[in-house]
């Protein structure tokens, strides 16, 4: 029997879980969204859509394997190299990492921008103001001046000087057909996700198969990391960059990884 077995299902605050919990990261991240759902800014649908997550953050032993850090380092060279980059923040990653998202936006000079699935005037402010609360400020999304095309009304909403005009884009936990989507738009997408089989991960141009709550600040960090890399050292990275190599390593890992010790 291990020692943890008294850990409550629902904890009050972040501090009642013990951080040398073997599934840490993973009582971490459910409080958060329940948290989220609770204020009104994650959908229950994203408490799904983390339950989907957690299953291959537990195959992959919630640590950062080293093809993902490759990927996380090819992100912040693209993402460097920008004209207009653009994060994109639905209601899971408002809820796990809004602290963590602002910090890489002004690593590397990104707006942020609220893009929901399922989008409603209350939960558009209620995100805005999450992320203004953890320091950010422009952000974008609310006016939905533009539209993806080939999506229908609700979900093509995005803004004209955001996502619309991005060069390069970073959607964490994306749905498959607005992944689609912005890339037949001819976007440099960036994609955090943790199953390497979904279609987002499959048609991101860096796909990066890790938790949210580790990427999002390790992107920032190789961000700052490369701050003073002249262009051609930031070419060298993205071009050195394979996303079928990381895509087949991360399902390698994920099929034949040891499990973390109970
Ligand atoms: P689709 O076929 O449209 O891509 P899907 O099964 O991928 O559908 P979605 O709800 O659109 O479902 O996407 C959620 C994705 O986000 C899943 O692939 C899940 O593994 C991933 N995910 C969930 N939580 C996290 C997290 N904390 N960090 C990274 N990825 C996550
Ligand atoms: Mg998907």
């Amino acid at each position: 029997m291990s020692d943890y077995d008294t850990v409550p299902a629902a904890v009050e605050g972040e501090d009642e879980i013990p951080a040398d919990h073997p599934r840490y990261q993973d009582l971490l991240t459910r409080h958060r969204i329940e948290e989220g759902v609770e204020k009104g800014i994650t959908h229950l649908q994203g408490m799904h859509a983390e339950g989907r997550g957690s299953a291959f953050d537990y195959l992959l032993g919630e640590e950062t394997i080293p093809s993902a850090d490759e990927a996380e380092r090819a992100a912040a060279a693209h993402l460097l190299l920008a004209d207009e980059p653009v994060l994109s923040i639905n209601g899971n990653v408002a809820a796990l990492v809004p602290g963590e998202s602002v910090d890489l936006a002004e690593a590397v000079g990104a707006d942020l921008e609220i893009n929901l699935f399922n989008r409603t005037p209350e939960r558009m402010t209620a995100i805005a103001d999450h992320l203004r609360a953890h320091g950010a400020s422009g952000i974008k999304g609310l006016e939905a001046d533009a539209r993806i095309p080939g999506l229908d009304h609700e979900r093509a909403k995005v803004d004209a000087d955001g996502i619309y005009g991005a060069d390069v884009v970073v959607v964490p936990l994306e749905d498959g057909d607005r992944a689609e989507a912005l890339d037949a738009m001819g976007k440099t997408e960036i994609v955090v996700d943790l199953n390497p089989l979904s279609r987002s991960a499959q048609v991101a141009d860096v796909p990066i198969v890790d938790n949210v709550i580790r990427a999002v600040p390790n992107v920032a960090a190789h961000a700052r990391e490369l701050s003073d890399a002249d262009e051609a050292t930031l070419r060298g990275v993205v071009d050195a960059f394979d996303p079928d190599v990381a895509l087949e390593s991360a399902e390698a890992r994920i099929r034949a990884g040891d499990l973390v010790e109970e």
